[in-house]
């Protein structure tokens, strides 16, 4: 069976076309007791951008602070419960942050129409019944969050998704003058995300020329921002890593990712270490696999003077690389792409072990 994949179905792209979404937002406010909700980063609180997020009437909006951990089922959980206990179904639930806001904002339309715990729903096409109407605006490009079928959650036994075709935006809005303030390191970790999606999409079982299309551009862009001439964050190279971003996103939904997500998933598990941060410090280990996506992953680590720790395996216990050995071999799909559906034979549990060491 080939995937049959939902897309966003409306998107607007361009620098300034944040401007556009009070009035994307005006055609679903339909009564006078629609309104809308907000989930914003709480890096703008403050910032010019606030002044500009479209909020009106009887809108709610909160300011999420991403930093402490990635995105929890109780924190959907939590969420759900107060705006309808507050205010009832909204109209609409709009995202504006990097790969964690756009998370929970997906899953929390989810949830305002779907019963019990968020937890419940982790897993491929759990979710009983579409959510409400859902918008992103990224604020970081790389993860493909924007486009993805996936709201990503760590709950109390495993980090997985909320996957359906459901979780897909029903609207986003490509600005990519909203990533200029992007600190440099998060720029490098975020923008890898989407050059490591490609590199694993493309090599593997179920790579396509579907696939592979997107894969190219979206990794010819990615050379450009970290490698061309005019590489570094500016107006030009924010415009290719937010449409490198998207392509990624793409190139993964119709193939799939590979060893070094599957690695990334045990170790963010585990430690609580972010998505992209934690695929830059295992891929820098993954030459054997991948061995030119490595090389030049290298190449753009060091123009942009990135550090990367090494040896952290070192002060790790027994205990925690076999609980992330456990979860990283469960996310057979990946190891299948990557290996072949064969691949219990092809690699071992002390094999996996091993690679944990290298980091
Ligand atoms: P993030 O949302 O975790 O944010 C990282 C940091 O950047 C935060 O400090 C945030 O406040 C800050 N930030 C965001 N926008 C900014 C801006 N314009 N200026 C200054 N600072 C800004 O970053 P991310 O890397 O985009 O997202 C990682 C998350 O995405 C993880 O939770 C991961 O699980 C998830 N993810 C989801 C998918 C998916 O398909 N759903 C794919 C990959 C990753
Ligand atoms: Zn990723």
């Amino acid at each position: 069976m080939y995937k049959n994949i939902r897309n966003v179905a409306k998107t607007v792209y361009g620098p300034g076309s944040f401007n556009q979404l009070d009035e994307i937002l005006s055609e679903k406010r339909q009564h006078a007791t629609d309104f809308m909700v907000f989930i914003v980063d709480n890096y703008f609180k403050g910032k010019e951008l606030e002044t500009r997020i479209p909020v009106s009437g009887q809108d709610m909006l909160f300011f999420i602070d991403v930093d402490p951990h990635e995105p929890t089922t109780q924190q959907v959980d939590d969420l759900r419960d107060e705006i309808l206990q507050t205010k009832g179904l909204p109209a609409g639930v709009i995202g504006i942050g990097g790969g964690s806001i756009m998370d929970i904002a997906k899953a929390v339309s989810l949830m305002l129409t779907n019963e019990g715990s968020s937890q419940r729903y982790q897993g491929l096409n759990l979710i009983k019944k579409p959510g409400v109407y859902h918008v992103g605006v990224p604020t970081i490009s790389g993860t493909g969050a924007e486009v993805s079928t996936t709201a990503v959650l760590t709950g109390p036994e495993k980090k997985l998704g909320l996957k359906c075709e459901w979780t897909v935006f029903d609207q986003i809005v490509l600005d990519p003058t909203l990533t200029a303030t992007v600190p440099r390191n998060q720029w490098f970790y975020t923008g890898m995300d989407t050059y490591i999606h490609c590199i694993e999409s493309m090599t593997g079982h179920l790579k396509n020329a579907y696939s592979e299309a997107y894969g190219y551009k979206a990794l010819e862009l990615c050379r450009e921002v970290y490698l061309g001439a005019n590489s570094g964050q500016n107006p030009e190279t924010d415009e290719k890593l937010m449409v490198a971003s998207l392509f990624g996103g793409l190139s993964l939904t119709y193939s799939e990712v590979g060893i070094c997500h599957a690695l990334s998933y045990g170790l963010s598990y585990v430690f609580g270490t972010r998505h992209c941060y934690a695929n830059c410090i295992i891929f820098n280990q993954l030459e054997d696999f991948y061995p030119e996506g490595v090389r030049e992953f290298k190449e753009m680590v060091a123009k942009h003077n990135i550090y990367l720790p090494q040896n952290l395996s070192q002060n790790w216990t027994e205990e925690q690389i076999e609980k992330m050995v456990d979860v990283s071999m469960a996310l057979n799909h990946m190891w299948s792409h990557a290996i072949g559906p064969d691949w219990k034979q092809k690699i071992s549990r002390s094999q996996v072990r091993e690679l944990f060491e290298r980091m």
